[in-house]
């Protein structure tokens, strides 16, 4: 069922958007060489928090953090923990959402941690770009499928793997809401778009393959390859014109 939210909720939209993004923004700041994932997940978490808000990852399907914090080949769904060391050189991925008075926010964003290896800058560049490439289609009247098409044609060119197996999807009440919203998909095709629904779009690119595998932890999802993984994710208002990015603070 797709959700069209009413002036009121967007509101909360727009306020859970502005709390997640800021939560990532002030993680930010505490990424560096010897940090754990666990502080920047406290740092997340408290921010989430001071706000009023609620961390909505946090016993998500028993997710035991407030943010996921992958690592490298990680791509999503990274457990925060106190022996997991952030090293020079590193990209992470911190994806996290704030619920404000029943509605969610949900984004995510990738980082270099120190210097970083132009191949994993490059990875990072491209992944941000197929969303914006995405989003220039994200408006009414127009469907999922131009969406994904858009960014897996940006990234896939480039010769980039565009994860398949997890998706982008709808975001309000509920932190997955339908439609789903895949990085990839074919022009013209799949839900109409509406004003006032709210999509959480997120590519997931790899430097090699789209496979994907879960580690035994049952939660972390990693390049079947072993290569280098980004994500970028912004929740996205649909308006009849420019998509609102609920979640872009900067
Ligand atoms: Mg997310
Ligand atoms: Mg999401």
């Amino acid at each position: 069922m797709i959700h069209i939210k009413n002036n009121e909720q967007m509101a909360m939209m727009l306020k859970a958007g502005r709390i997640t993004g800021e939560a990532i923004l002030k993680a930010r700041e505490h990424i560096k060489e010897g940090v754990s994932t666990k502080e920047i997940d406290n740092i997340i978490h408290d921010y989430i928090i001071r706000c009023g808000a609620t961390p909505t990852f946090l016993g998500y399907g028993g997710f035991p953090g407030s943010a996921c914090i992958s690592l490298n080949d990680e791509i999503i769904h990274g457990i925060p923990k106190k022996d997991r060391i952030l090293q020079e050189g590193d990209i992470v991925k911190i994806d996290t959402g704030a619920c404000y008075r029943g509605f969610n926010g949900d984004s995510a964003n990738t980082f270099g941690v120190g210097k970083i290896s132009a191949e994993a800058q490059a990875l990072i560049d491209v992944t941000k770009e197929s969303f914006f490439r995405g989003i220039e289609f994200a408006k009414s009247g127009n469907r999922i499928g131009d969406i994904g098409f858009a960014i897996c044609d940006y990234a896939s060119s480039r010769g980039y793997g565009v994860v398949r197996q997890y998706v982008g999807h709808g975001v309000g009440a509920e932190l997955h809401e339908d439609p789903e919203v895949p990085n990839f998909g074919t022009p013209h095709r799949g839900q109409r778009l509406y004003t006032n629904m709210t999509l959480a779009i997120e590519p997931m690119i790899n430097i090699g393959t789209y496979d994907v595998k879960v580690l035994r932890d049952n939660w972390t999802v990693v390049t079947a390859d072993g290569s280098l993984s980004a994500h970028y994710e912004h929740s996205v208002a649909i308006t009849d014109g420019e998509p609102i990015l609920l979640t872009k603070v900067e």
